[in-house]
């Protein structure tokens, strides 16, 4: 399939409470909202604490770094946009953080993905909407 035809891929529909997630996606930094009160780290955007509910949340840049809590090969994908990708890998990020993120791991070979597998955020180059993806963190 050409590029000309091929599918437009989805992406995501910033809301004014993930706005400031995106903007900062853009610049390639991943942020997290944190609770003025109770100083918990909430994701995804909200507009209260799910611990305490104050509305004191402010956005600050991530580490980047989690393991891989859970994840899936995905031969046959969900939308025709992401056939030339299969098969990839879907994950379930544990930040280093606290929350945890749906996200995909690139950098490797699905075989190589393991759970407990150190990852760090990798954004997607030359999308309408970087996403944050994850890759191997390297070995020290
Ligand atoms: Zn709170």
């Amino acid at each position: 399939m050409s590029a000309s035809t091929a599918p437009r891929r989805p992406g995501p529909t910033p809301t004014p409470v993930s706005q400031p997630f995106w903007d900062a996606a853009a610049a390639g930094t991943l942020t997290l909202q944190h609770c003025g009160r109770c100083d918990a780290v909430v994701f995804y955007p909200r507009h209260r604490c799910p611990r305490c509910w104050a509305e004191a949340l402010a956005w600050r840049p991530a580490s980047g770094r989690g393991t891989v809590a859970t994840y899936t090969v995905v031969h046959k994908p969900g939308h025709p946009a992401f056939a030339p990708d299969t098969p990839y890998v879907v994950a379930l990020i544990d930040l280093a953080e606290g929350p945890r993120m749906l996200s995909a791991v690139v950098g490797c070979e699905p075989g190589q993905v393991r759970i407990g597998m150190p990852v760090r955020v990798r954004f997607t180059a030359g999308a309408d909407h970087p996403l944050p993806l994850f890759e191997p963190e390297e070995e020290p």
